[in-house]
């Protein structure tokens, strides 16, 4: 046996060693829950926990003793978002109406990393349906950020974020409809990737904005986002959104760097911006010069309405989609017997909190006739024309960067009561999901313990640059990832 430290290394390592026999999978995983178990409390990145892990990581060495063929995250502990459908496990979406639903079906993602040996250790907090920016708004708990537990861990997916830097987990998912996981990838110091529209399948992902919205890795290193990337592309026929591309192994060029790459620094994205954030981003563009990048400051105009369009249509598309949860098909059940349709409906839908609430009003409101070509249809001509700048943009600059939040992570409660405040924080995440265009989030730096994201947004499919970039950024940047 060798000793490495299990809770804070990377999923790489901690996979050879395995593979080699030298790290006992089971004790991993056991220690992985004893960890879990003295920090939760001040943590409360779980919703549930899976009490077939440890039974998992056994059946793990005795493939190792056996001599068998291993798949590439053998053994390794998973953290997954709890609106990523697991057949063992509650599937809940933090909200009182999926409270005790357990899917009758794995989503994709889920079968192919447990094809390649991934452990789920358990189910992590997201505000209710993933709407929401802190994780405050889930109806059972609120994540602390690890770094200063009276601070947000950022959201929706916060529990995915705050497990890996707490050390509760070796690598997690989560999901991105216009930051989710960007923006508590920033706020908790760990990388999170947010792939082109397309590239990782949706099924099994319980919707919110379904144009919008996709799965995809967080990890304490760009290697491991990487790792985990290779094992979730690929066309899949129950989501025919997934695009018919080759999948790639994005470590074989990870060590390429960025030398003669053309950088753009997106000056919209970064004015208006706490000035401790600014100043590190300005920092993290000379890196990249001094890395042979050729760095320039670009304007999108558009940008200006990104905000706007985003809520309007990620608000059209949860009314649709949350109107399945009716208490017969879906949802929880409270006995429809002897009730009058509109008073059951309505009995049941009384389980949403406040902000889906509000979000499920508006968006029923923008997409009623008379007013859908006022708002709807707008929205959506605003998508196109910043999809239109930012394909001109694409045609001279590799990619783009800009802070992943604008403001640092802040106290808990500080911005409950103000939505429009709380939407705003989301002004430099939106873009890139609204026209489908991968996006990460790495740490970039530490300003009075409060952890700041660099974000690197690159044209469709170009995954590969984006973690060549973040890669070569970080190796030469020593920021903290994970506190135990
Ligand atoms: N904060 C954004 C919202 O509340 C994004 C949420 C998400 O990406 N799931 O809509």
């Amino acid at each position: 046996m060798i000793t490495m430290d299990l809770l804070t290394s990377s999923a790489a390592d901690i996979v050879t060693q395995i593979k080699k026999g030298y790290v006992s999978t089971e004790e991993y995983i056991a220690k992985i829950f004893d960890h879990i178990k003295k920090v939760e409390s001040n943590v409360h990145a779980y919703i549930s926990l899976n009490d077939l892990a440890i039974e998992r990581a056994r059946e793990v060495d005795s493939a190792v003793k056996r001599g068998e063929k291993l798949g590439k995250l053998a053994g390794i502990a998973i953290a997954v978002k709890d609106n990523i459908c697991t057949s063992n496990m509650k599937t809940t979406c933090a909200s009182k109406i999926l409270e005790h639903y357990i899917p009758p079906y794995n989503a994709t993602v889920i079968e192919m990393l447990e094809r390649e040996g991934a452990i789920i250790i358990g189910k992590t907090n997201l505000d209710e349906f993933a709407m929401g920016t802190t994780t405050e708004f889930s109806r059972f708990k609120e994540t602390r950020n690890p770094w200063d537990i009276e601070r947000v861990p950022g959201g929706s997916s916060g529990g995915s974020a705050a497990s890996l830097a707490a050390g509760e987990t070796t690598l997690a998912l989560g999901s991105d409809t216009g930051g989710s996981i960007r923006c508590p990838a920033s706020f908790c110091s760990v990388v999170g990737l947010k792939p082109t529209y397309g590239l990782v399948s949706r099924f099994g992902l319980v919707s919110f904005a379904n144009s919008l919205e996709l799965i995809g890795p967080m990890c304490r290193s760009v290697y491991d986002t990487a790792l985990m990337l290779n094992c979730i592309t690929g066309r899949d026929s129950m989501d025919h959104t997934t695009l018919d591309v080759d999948t790639k192994d994005y470590t074989a060029t990870i060590t390429q760097g960025v030398k003669g790459l053309k950088i753009g620094l997106v000056r919209e994205m970064i004015s208006d911006v706490d000035e401790h954030v600014s100043k590190t981003i300005h920092d993290a563009a000379s890196k990249f010069e001094s890395l042979g990048a050729n760095l320039n400051e670009v304007s999108i105009d558009s940008l200006q309405y990104a905000l706007a369009s985003y809520y309007t249509i990620a608000m059209a598309e949860a009314s649709s989609n949350l109107a399945r949860y009716d208490g017969v098909r879906y949802g929880i059940d409270m006995g429809p017997e002897g009730f009058e349709w509109n008073s059951y409906y309505t009995k049941v839908r009384s389980n949403f909190g406040d902000v889906v609430k509000r979000r499920i009003i508006i968006g029923t409101y923008v997409l009623s006739s008379g007013y859908y070509g006022k708002y709807y249809l707008k929205a959506q001509k605003v998508r196109t024309l910043i999809k239109q700048e930012f394909a001109s943009l694409f045609k001279t600059y590799d990619l783009l960067i800009a802070p992943t939040m604008p403001i640092l992570p802040f106290k808990i409660g500080e911005k409950t009561m103000d939505p429009l405040h709380m939407y705003m924080t989301d002004i430099d995440t939106v873009a890139a999901n609204l026209i489908g265009i991968p996006s990460i989030s790495i740490p970039c730096a530490f300003t009075d313990g409060l952890p700041i994201g660099l974000q690197i947004m690159g044209d469709h499919l170009s995954e590969e640059l984006l973690i060549r970039a973040a890669y070569a950024f970080e190796e030469i940047t020593d920021v903290k990832k994970v506190i135990v």
